[in-house]
């Protein structure tokens, strides 16, 4: 049920169980590999009320297991961003429910989804409540860029890493759903280790084709000369989220050609550095995406 993330989910219920849950977590890494589908179960082993499944999950038939999937569970508080930030208003808004006496569940739990987004003011709000939990409350702060937390929020809260799942066990899950071998390879191959993405693939064919599209595109661009690379990375510089599709598919691509041809090999293992320092300096620095690009593609020559 859980691809990939069995090793977090015994921890966060072996802690649920014994009453030693944190105030609060901070789910940290990629984007799509279940981060908020971990939260909502843990929140909903918590809140359930009917008999557990012998592998420890929830019931999931109860009104409070229905209602957390709903997302709208009158003990649980859900904050996304709005026009791309997570602002101070949303922050107090959060506090108040959280400082309230829960309504049937035995505590209250709020979830802060893409918390790096939390503008400045909204992270000096959370503070507070970080400092000083008022009431049982859990929270859990979900993010694919902790850097951009403030030090003082990260270190209060506990962290639990998140990582790219294994090929084999997204094949795994898909083969649930899917008889046709190849459409499952080709997923598989463009979700990039995640299972969200790989869901969303099999479910949305326009999503689908569109990441085959912009893999088509790089084949071209690796192929293409200077200017054209040039145009390409001004094109894409405006968005960190394109940037790094972008560069994490060409990696990827790169590693194929790596297994494929073992022999002309050597000649790849520079550029897939480059790749990866370009992804590196993209996700972590300040640094012109547009430079970054440019420079990739001037010393990017396979
Ligand atoms: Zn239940």
């Amino acid at each position: 049920m859980l691809i990939g993330l069995q090793k977090q989910w015994q921890i966060l219920r072996t802690a649920a169980e014994k009453d030693k849950l944190p105030h609060a977590f901070l789910f940290s890494g990629p984007d799509k590999v279940g981060k908020k589908t971990l939260a909502l179960n843990l929140v909903k082993f918590i809140f359930c009320q009917g008999e557990k499944e012998m592998e420890g999950f929830s019931c999931g038939k109860c009104r409070a297991c229905i209602d957390v999937g709903k997302k709208a569970h009158p003990d649980l508080a859900l904050i996304e961003p709005k026009d791309g930030s997570i602002k101070i208003s949303q922050i107090r808004d959060l506090e108040w429910k959280l400082s309230l006496k829960p309504y049937s569940a035995k505590m209250k739990a709020g979830i802060i989804d893409d918390a790096h987004l939390m503008l400045p003011d909204a992270q000096n709000s959370l503070l507070k409540t970080l400092e000083e939990p008022r009431g049982k409350a859990l929270l859990i702060l979900i993010s694919s860029d902790p850097q951009r937390l403030l030090k003082t929020v990260f270190s209060r809260v506990r962290t639990m890493k998140f990582f790219l799942a294994p090929d084999a066990e997204i094949k795994e899950k898909l083969a649930s759903f899917e008889s046709d071998f190849e459409k499952i390879e080709k997923i598989t191959n463009l979700s990039l280790g995640r299972p969200g993405q790989a869901m969303e693939f099999l479910n949305d064919h326009e999503k689908f084709s569109a990441r085959e599209k912009k893999l088509e595109e790089i084949e071209k661009i690796m192929k293409a000369k200077i200017p054209e690379k040039f145009k390409y990375a001004k094109e894409i510089a405006d968005s960190p989220e394109i940037i790094e599709e972008t560069l994490a598919l060409w990696e990827r691509r790169i590693r194929e050609e790596l297994i494929l041809c073992k022999e002309s090999s050597s000649c790849l293992v520079r550029p897939l550095r480059e790749l990866e320092e370009a992804l590196r300096l993209v996700k972590t620095t300040n640094a012109s995406p547009k430079l970054i690009l440019e420079n990739l593609m001037l010393n990017f020559n396979i």
